[in-house]
């Protein structure tokens, strides 16, 4: 880090607890990775918005420049195209680690790619922390519960997991990093914080990432069939994207809980009442299509969040109908406005 007038500092464990010199105590350098994607873009603007240094790396597999466009010639923010499963260095605060391709499609594309994002990706900014001292917040997942036995879900459940199936590569992928970043805690003393994220809807989604709100939203204004997987009474409970963030900056700032902690809105809809909605919100005219449900499709998922009440003061604020107007005002912009999205 150029600091000191450009003098290198090579007693690393200097840097352990410090501030950089030319930069103010109330703010922090941030690295978020998966920066340029759907949650990481919300929450770079969150911390950017908070007066933070943000440095984003993402390797724009799902993400685009696009989502942190308003932040490009901010001179408190930087952008790297890296692919985390090699090193990045960097003399950082706090570690958000997000990159992972989320939604079905996009993990089982490359599955092998999709677990060693999970594996390598976060032992290499596992050992970033380790080297800079850094707090490590890992963006983990409801779907480390699998098809879970217990409902709602509490964090002491183990889960429900195959570890050979089609989305083994995500969530046996999430389970590794979890197990990872407590390995680390116990046995190099990082601090780090496991968030395990329910289902998140909101603008910017990626318009064809096969998830099921994204879908529905995107069928409706093009005057398509919703299509629903199977009978549509598996269920799910959606949270909107800036609560979520919310979540996550507390869970981050707070100073003795590692969790992991559920966050996601506990209502709980199946995929026929969340079809309803959009088609109220949208056309009521819309058919409905039933396809085959697809293999491993959990049939319950509500999160029980009575640890992040408890330890946080954190609870989702906004309803599903309220979540789903600025969802539907943004996609209409994007596939009524610009037929042919770019990748940037
Ligand atoms: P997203 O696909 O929009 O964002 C993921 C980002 O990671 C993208 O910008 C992508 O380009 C980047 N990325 C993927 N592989 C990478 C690699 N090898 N190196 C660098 N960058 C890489 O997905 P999202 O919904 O924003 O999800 C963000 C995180 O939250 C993920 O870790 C996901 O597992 C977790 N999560 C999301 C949800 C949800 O409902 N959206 C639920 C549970 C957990
Ligand atoms: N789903 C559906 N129609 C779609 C897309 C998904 O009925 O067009 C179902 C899917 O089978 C699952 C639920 O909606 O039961 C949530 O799927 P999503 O991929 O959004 O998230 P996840 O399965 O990871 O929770």
């Amino acid at each position: 880090r150029p600091a000191n007038g450009g003098e290198a500092i090579d007693n690393l464990a200097m840097w352990r607890g410090l501030n950089a010199p030319n930069r103010p105590d109330t703010h922090k350098r941030i690295l978020v990775t998966g920066g340029a994607g759907f949650i990481g873009s919300h929450l770079v603007d969150r911390l950017m918005e908070d007066g933070n240094e943000v440095i984003v790396v993402d390797s724009l597999f799902t993400g685009k420049k696009d989502n942190f466009a308003k932040w490009r010639l901010h001179p408190r923010f930087e952008f790297f195209r890296h692919d985390v499963t090699e090193p990045f260095n960097a003399e950082i605060d706090h570690i958000y680690h997000l990159a992972c391709p989320a939604s079905p499609v996009h993990y089982k594309y490359n599955a092998i790619k999709t677990i060693k994002t999970n594996v390598l990706g976060t032992m290499h900014m596992l050992g970033l922390a380790k080297r800079t001292g850094a707090r490590f917040l890992l963006a983990s997942t409801s779907e480390v519960y699998g098809d879970p036995e217990v409902h709602p879900q509490t964090e002491d459940y183990w889960g429900n997991v195959n570890p050979i199936g089609v989305r083994s590569c995500y969530d046996e992928g999430k389970r590794v990093s979890e197990t990872l970043a407590f390995d680390y805690n116990r046995q190099h003393g990082v601090e780090i914080r496991v968030v395990r994220i329910f289902n998140t809807y909101g603008p910017r989604m990626v318009l064809n990432d096969g998830r099921v709100v994204s879908n529905f939203v995107g069928q409706a204004i093009r005057g398509d069939p919703l299509t629903i997987y199977g009978d549509g009474l598996q269920t799910r409970s959606f949270c909107y994207v800036s609560d979520l963030v919310d979540g996550m900056v507390r869970m981050m700032n707070q100073d003795s809980f590692l969790g992991p902690i559920n966050m996601g809105n506990p209502g709980e809809f199946t995929m026929k009442e969340l079809a309803e909605i959009i088609k109220e919100l949208v056309n009521p005219k819309l058919d409905i299509k039933y396809l085959p449900a697809t293999p491993d499709d959990p049939m319950k998922r509500k999160p029980d969040i009575s640890k992040a009440k408890n330890f946080l003061g954190w609870e989702p604020k906004i309803a599903l109908r309220d979540g789903l107007v600025p969802m539907v005002e943004d996609f209409k912009k994007r596939i009524l406005g610009a037929p042919e999205e770019s990748d940037e």
